[in-house]
């Protein structure tokens, strides 16, 4: 993972930096064919290798997906409708 300017192509190589000194912003480039999508519950820890941070698996913080929800008739939506 890099962190590049998006003005001056400047690589920051150390903490967080929104902006460059040129003013530019900061973008993360991942080498994605590299990058494995862990197998859990937690987006955290799913994503955890496209987070901008070098050690992770004991600070991530415990989290869960939104559920959805299946909506099979349309009653319910008309009858909370504010018309
Ligand atoms: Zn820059």
């Amino acid at each position: 993972m890099k962190h590049l300017c998006i003005s001056c192509k400047n690589e920051i190589t150390t903490g967080f930096h929104p902006f460059c000194d040129c003013g530019g912003m900061i973008d993360v480039k991942y080498p994605l064919e590299k990058v494995h999508l862990h197998d859990s519950p937690n987006p955290f820890i799913r994503f955890a290798e496209l987070l901008p941070i070098e050690s992770f698996h004991d600070r991530l913080p415990v989290a869960r997906y939104t559920p959805l929800v299946v909506q099979k008739s349309l009653k319910s939506v008309d009858a909370h409708r504010i018309s």
